[in-house]
């Protein structure tokens, strides 16, 4: 099974360890703040406070046998990137790391991150979306150009076909699923109505989401 060794137990990192743990993972969390850890201790397998830029320590705390490390510093870039090149350098196979910025995402690449997140602007581009449309719901990006969203269905679509509706001609964009209360039709056929409450989830190029946005 696999184990996860979490550092930095801010808001980030600390929902991560937790879901870990009740996903039941061993997770071990590292973070130098006294109280931070006495609030976690009851939550995840073991929390330890320590400087995690201190090398010896983290190898002391046999960080180098887990399976993926998560180093979830924001503030401090300076110990971030440490931490992260401290997590590689004891052999860590996959590490991730949480970015503050571009620049800061690029340097933890450089110096052997395996996945670097930003939280705090991926749920920046969801929360301007779902204010663009209360009918947005959720936007995840693919790629630069390409995203997935999950749409409100707008009363013009209800009892309506998706072979009525038209989406990959009149807008470009593709129906991958359709949830319905607790069910999803995954791949839906081009017979399946729309009722009202349906939810679609719809990928395409952004700049057709765009235009789809503004009219619903
Ligand atoms: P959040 O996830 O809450 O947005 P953040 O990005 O603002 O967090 P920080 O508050 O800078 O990040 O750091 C997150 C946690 O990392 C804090 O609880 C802090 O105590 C801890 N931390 C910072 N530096 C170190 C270090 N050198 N060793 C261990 N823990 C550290």
């Amino acid at each position: 099974m696999k184990q996860f060794v979490v550092i930095g137990l801010g808001r980030f990192g600390s929902s991560i360890a937790r879901t870990l743990y009740n996903l039941g993972y061993d997770v071990l969390g590292i973070d130098n703040n006294e109280e931070i850890i006495q609030a976690l201790a009851d939550s995840i397998t073991h929390a330890v406070q320590a400087d995690a830029t201190d090398e010896n320590t983290l190898k002391a705390l046999g960080v180098r046998n887990f399976d993926v490390g998560i180093v979830s510093i924001g503030q401090d870039i300076q110990a971030s990137i440490l931490v992260t090149l401290i997590l590689k350098e004891l052999g860590i196979k996959f590490v991730v790391a949480k970015a503050q910025s571009e620049l800061h995402g690029k340097v933890l690449y450089k110096i052997g991150a395996d996945r670097v997140v930003f939280p705090e602007r991926d749920m920046g581009v969801r929360v301007a979306h779902n204010l663009v449309s209360s009918n947005i719901l959720d936007y995840i990006e693919l790629s630069p150009d390409f995203s997935i969203v999950e749409i409100a269905a707008i009363p013009e679509w209800f009892e309506k076909s998706l072979r009525e509706l038209d989406m990959r001609v009149k807008h470009g964009l593709n129906v991958m699923a359709i949830k319905r209360n607790e069910e999803v039709i995954v791949s839906p056929k081009a017979d399946d109505i729309i009722l009202e409450g349906d939810i679609l989830v719809v990928v395409g190029q952004n700049k057709d989401i765009e235009k789809l946005e503004k009219h619903v």
